[in-house]
């Protein structure tokens, strides 16, 4: 979460960040020296948003005259975490994790992995380093695990998704260039692919280099469009496919089905992209989303984007406070299908849990957040015990509750997971309440929602729509 001074309007602000591309895992490249790897690993993006962090503050307090907000004075107050939770559990018990936190949420998928063509379908082993990456204490509460297919593998393929959803993808990656089915795009597997996605609430981003694959990737849209039974799913264009000119890219992001994320973006392209954004897209702050595409590029880029949105450049050109919150987390946030893994993937660490059903009871008894982070720590200290927030929106969808948010915690066995509603009524005093029920209650929803139940500041219909839906209608 970054932390900034409205200079206008005098007060302090909070930003939600979610960065909507990142990879993971390790890919051959080809360098001056022969063969040589691209490595990253999930450490290596906490690293770039700590360097982030500081470079950005540099750039705004060496020029802080072209700036419509203004940072705090000690750079390491320029970010925070988004749940008092991760700050106390990571301030105490995983200090070296404890970085990074401009970014709330990092979306990563599988890099053309060195992995990928070990089986068939391709990519399980590269899409089961990602699911488990996001099943480990220290990073399951930031990190948003996407799978990755190659829908020339057909029927395997689909199959490949259903399996990882239920080790929990929270969302597809699709890369026609390097996968080599760029010039069938328009097919009925990638058809089915992006159905098979939308009918599980993924959204799917597609990387896209140029304006003729976004044309391509519109029609897949459209034939999905009438073949899905779930209106609101979200295709991604990725990097606006390099293209901050053409208007019929901007045409594209009409459609209430596409939208698009920022990474490769640098320099002056930011202010020709948003000028455009403005003159062509109604409304065109709900089709924009931030991303780095993390460590294909880094901190110059990342840096060039968020600091343009902050600028005075960007204020006279009609960006205003809200368009940034929509852009850096809100649009993000209400896409990503709510993390619901069913099952765990064996790795080193796990054996039988010792975590018994009772033990997670505790979590019930908490009363204030140094409480909470106690019994989650301790819950942690047996073998593969991990945690994963997601933040709750108002009814209108529109703002992120600041002091409320969804545990999800999780034994080495899955038949051990429980998510609890946590609501932080005052400094002092936290309300921990059980949401599952809702979903094991499911066939007497009716005679749940007719119980009225004060103490949330939303309904239970709304919790319902959240879970099932992700966002309210
Ligand atoms: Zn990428």
């Amino acid at each position: 979460m970054i932390i900034l001074h409205d200079n206008e309007n005098n007060k302090a602000v909070k930003l939600n960040l979610v960065d909507t591309h990142t990879h993971l895992g390790k890919e051959e490249v080809v360098g001056g020296k022969g063969k040589d790897f691209r490595i990253i690993r999930p450490k290596d993006h906490l690293d770039f948003y700590e360097k982030l962090k500081y470079d950005i503050h540099k750039r705004m307090t060496s020029y802080s005259e072209d700036y419509a907000f203004t940072p705090p004075e000690d750079p390491k107050k320029l970010n925070k975490t988004a749940t008092k939770l991760q700050e106390i559990i990571f301030k105490e018990k995983r200090t070296t994790q404890n970085i990074g936190w401009l970014a709330d949420k990092i979306v990563t998928f599988p890099l053309h992995d060195i992995l990928s063509s070990k089986t068939d379908p391709r990519f399980v082993k590269s899409n089961n380093y990602i699911l488990t990456r996001a099943q480990t204490f220290e990073y399951g509460s930031r990190l948003v695990p996407f799978c990755r297919v190659d829908p020339t593998d057909g029927e395997k393929a689909i199959e490949e998704i259903k399996r990882c959803i239920d080790y929990g993808a929270r969302g597809l990656k699709l890369h026609p260039l390097s996968e080599k089915w760029i010039k069938d795009i328009v097919t009925d597997n990638v058809i089915s692919v992006v159905k098979t996605a939308a009918d599980y609430k993924l959204p799917v981003i597609f990387d896209c280099q140029n304006y003729k694959t976004a044309q391509d990737i519109h029609q897949v849209v459209m034939e999905v469009k009438s073949q899905t039974i779930s209106e609101d799913f979200t295709v991604i264009i990725g990097h606006f496919g390099f293209d901050y000119q053409t208007p019929g890219m901007f045409e594209l992001l009409q459609h209430p089905n596409i939208k698009t994320e920022t990474s490769g973006m640098r320099g002056d392209d930011c202010e020709v992209f948003y000028k455009n954004c403005i003159n062509n897209v109604e409304d065109w702050h709900y089709s924009t989303m931030y991303g780095s595409d993390h460590s294909y590029f880094s901190v110059p880029q990342a840096s060039d984007h968020l600091t343009y949105l902050v600028s005075n450049k960007a204020k006279d050109l009609g960006i205003n406070f809200e368009h940034i919150r929509y852009v850096l987390g809100i649009n993000a946030l209400r896409i990503l299908k709510i993390y619901w893994p069913t099952k765990v993937i064996k790795r080193k660490g796990i054996s039988d849990s010792k975590v018994t059903w009772s033990d997670f009871d505790k979590i019930l008894k908490c009363k204030n957040q140094q409480q909470l982070a106690d019994v989650v720590s301790e819950l942690s200290s047996i073998s593969g015990v991990y945690f994963n927030t997601d933040s709750l929106f108002d009814p209108s969808g529109e703002n992120v509750y600041e002091e409320l948010f969804i545990l999800n915690i999780f034994a080495d066995i899955i038949n051990l997971r429980r998510s609890f509603v946590v609501q932080q009524i005052n400094e002092n005093k936290t309300k921990v309440s059980e949401v599952t029920k809702l979903m094991d209650f499911a066939s007497e929803i009716t005679r749940i929602l007719e119980e009225s139940e004060d103490t949330y500041p939303f309904t239970q219909q709304y919790l319902f729509d959240y879970l099932l839906h992700q966002k309210p209608k």
